[in-house]
Formats: structure tokens, sequence, C-alpha cells
């Protein structure tokens, strides 16, 4: 039996080439052209100023907090419905966190409730956010309005987890904007599950200069420049190493075929859930997403939706429930929490779908047959 991926890179002769091209050049580690063409690449695709690529988005995720100034005891907001490593990454720099639960038309941080809580707290006294840290879920974009009314009315700054967003954009002012480059800072994922790979590896987007320069620096042990290995703070190996680099580059090339395909699939599944109770997640007027994973909400108890995706699963249609919140993980339960009752009722009965740009319709067709199969089979239809 074939199994149909949740969602699967697609690696071709193009990367192949690149690849023994950059190990013929004598650079596989992180010295060469190749990081840096791959940076350009980046920061042109996007319009920004500075690119830095690094082993991780968790480790972009990391060096941007510290670059924004977060540091132990201050707060960070941060979306509670998302992969651990938005967390991870803000405590990794001894802040603790407010998990900000997610709007129903968009699965994000619901920036508006986010705005009056900031609002409350200047008013009372309250520790202030130091930072929030917006993920742009599923690479639906968060709603940016409120977010520029933080940074207008209170300076907080903002860095964008866009780990599943890249190519994604966002309608402010009139004018579509790539997500990433909207905040103070920006951080990218190419772990081989996202939009693009490297294999594994992130970047930081910025046009703030000392941002860049601060974050290249620790990036690379904090060793300053010349022979004598002098270093002038506690810094990180999280330099992307070229290898990584030159197949980032070729599949750079590719992404805007990956979007379409992304898009594509998502008018099919639209198609075929029509008339069935299975609710997409919603588009707002003000967004194009990159449609990374594909994701519904099938109505019905967790417990219906763990048998739903063991069915298709066993039936080789690879669906998975969206994250458990991080307010419900050991690590951070114990956070200051806001609106993350939301999160609990998105992740009882959410999944992501199989997204791989390179699906057909036919086995779109198999994914939709045996999710409604799949409901029939556990009766979660009966309970709405
Ligand atoms: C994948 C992902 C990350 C982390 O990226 P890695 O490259 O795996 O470290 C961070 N945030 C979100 C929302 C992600 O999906």
């Amino acid at each position: 039996m074939s199994f149909l991926p949740l969602n699967e890179p697609i690696i071709g002769d193009e990367e192949k080439q690149a690849l023994i091209a950059a190990i013929d050049s004598g650079y596989v580690s992180t010295a060469g052209p190749a990081v840096t063409e791959f940076e350009d690449a980046v920061a042109v695709r996007l319009g920004v100023d500075h690119a830095v690529a690094t082993s991780s988005g968790t480790a972009a995720l990391h060096l941007a907090l510290l670059g924004v100034g977060v540091g132990p005891g201050d707060l960070v907001a941060v979306s509670d419905l998302t992969f651990i490593a938005s967390a991870n990454a803000a405590h990794y720099c001894g802040a603790d966190l407010l998990l900000v639960g997610p709007s129903a038309s968009t699965w994000n941080m619901d920036t508006e409730l986010l705005y009056e809580d900031v609002k409350a707290r200047a008013a009372s006294g309250k520790q202030m956010p130091a930072a929030i840290e917006v993920v742009h879920i599923l690479g639906h974009p968060a709603y940016w309005e409120p977010l520029r009314q933080i940074v207008n009315d209170f300076g907080i700054p903002i860095v964008e987890d866009a780990a599943e967003a890249l190519g994604a954009r966002i309608l402010v002012d009139g004018r579509w904007q790539e997500c990433g480059t909207l905040g103070e800072a920006g951080c990218l994922s190419f772990n081989g599950n996202k939009l693009i790979t490297t294999g594994g590896g992130g970047m930081l987007v910025t046009n703030n200069s000392s941002i860049a320069d601060r974050a290249r620096h620790l990036s690379t042990q904090a060793r300053l420049p010349g022979a004598a290995y002098r270093h002038d703070a506690t810094g990180y190996n999280y330099r992307m190493p070229a290898l990584s680099a030159a197949l980032g580059t070729a599949q750079l090339q590719r992404l805007d075929g990956f979007l379409q395909d992304k898009a594509r699939i998502r008018t099919a599944y639209e198609d075929l859930f029509d008339d069935t109770q299975i609710a997409l997640a919603p588009v707002a007027a003000w967004a194009e997403p990159s449609h990374w994973l594909i994701s519904a909400r099938l109505g019905g108890t967790e417990e219906e939706r763990d048998e739903v995706v063991d069915f298709c699963n066993s039936k080789g249609v690879g669906i998975r429930p969206i994250w458990r919140p991080l307010h419900l993980q050991d690590p951070y339960c114990h956070s200051e929490q806001l609106g993350c009752r939301s999160s609990t009722e998105h992740y009882r009965d959410g999944v992501s779908l199989p997204s791989t740009p390179s699906l057909g319709l036919s086995d779109l067709n198999k994914v939709a047959k045996t999710l409604v199969q799949a409901q029939q089979h556990t009766n979660n239809g009966a309970n709405l």
C-alpha cells in the first residue's frame, strides 16, 4: 500500500548538482561562498537588508530574541498553539512566557486580545513583555494591525517565527508584505518538512544591521577577527554549513512552484470537503498563506480525533493532530496564559492533511474519501 505522507521534501537533479558542485569546491563546512550566496538569495527574495544563515530555525529564533534584548527574568509573549521550538528559544534566553491563545479567524495568536492585555499591563504597572514572538502558524499570517499598534504605543519589539511561512504574505497598508519582514527580525526554518529544506537549517532576516551583526557574531562562538582565538562573549555554534546552503539555494529556485502546488492542493481540498463536516482552517482576506500544512477541524472529541488519525494512517493517509498547545506541555504549563482555552479547542479536533506539493488529484481524492470514511467509522458526525 502506498502511503501519502504529511509533507515530504522534493529534491531533484538541480539539488544533486548543487551538492556535487559544493563538495567539489572543497568548502563543506561554514567557510566558502555558498553560505553567503544562500543568504543573499533569501535577502533578495524577501526584500530585506540582512540575512544570517543558522544551523536551525530554533537557533535563528534564539539569536533574534537575544538580538532584541531578551534576557533573564524578561517576559516574552508567544503563540500558545505552536511547535514547542518557539517557546524553547525564549526559554534559552532565560525569559518567562506569556502564552497567547489563537483567534478563530487565523488560528494564530489573538493579537487584538494581546493588545488589550498589554494596555492593561501598562495601566496597572504589571510586568510588560520585553518582546513578542508571533508565529505564522501552518503558513497563515497573524493579524498584524494590533502588533503594529503595540510597537507604536509601547515600543515592544516583535520577532516573527516564520518557520512555516516562507513566501506567505500579509496585506498591510494596502501593500502585500512578506511574512518574516514586518517585525524587528524574522526567522525561517529549512528543516526537512518545511517549505524548502537544507536538510536542517534556518535563517534570521532583518533590516536592523546591529541585530544581524550580533547574530552573526554569536553564531560563530563570538570569536573576534584575527588569528588569536579571542572571544568576547559566550557564543554558540549556530552557523549553517556550506553543503546545507548549497542545497538551500537550489531549493529556493523552486519555492514559487511549491507555493503554487500548495495553493492548488488547498483549492482541491476546499472542493472535496464542501458539504462535509470537515472545516478547513480559514484564510483571511488580507492573507496569502504559504499553505505549508493544510489543516482542518473535524468537530468532535479528542478521542474521536485520535481514532480518525489512526484509521487514516492505517489506510495509508498521513494525517496528524495539530500540536499540543504549550500551556499543556510540562516545561511551560506554569507560564502566564491569555486566551489559551481557545488553543485547547483547536487542539481537540484539529488535524493537518497531506500537503506534499507533488500530490495529484487522485491522491487528494483518496485523502478526502478516507477521512470521510474515518468519521463515519468513529461516529464522529453523529456528535455534531
Ligand atoms: C519547525 C519550526 C521551528 C523550528 O525550526 P527548526 O529548524 O526545526 O529548529 C520553530 N517554530 C515553528 C513554528 C516551526 O514549525
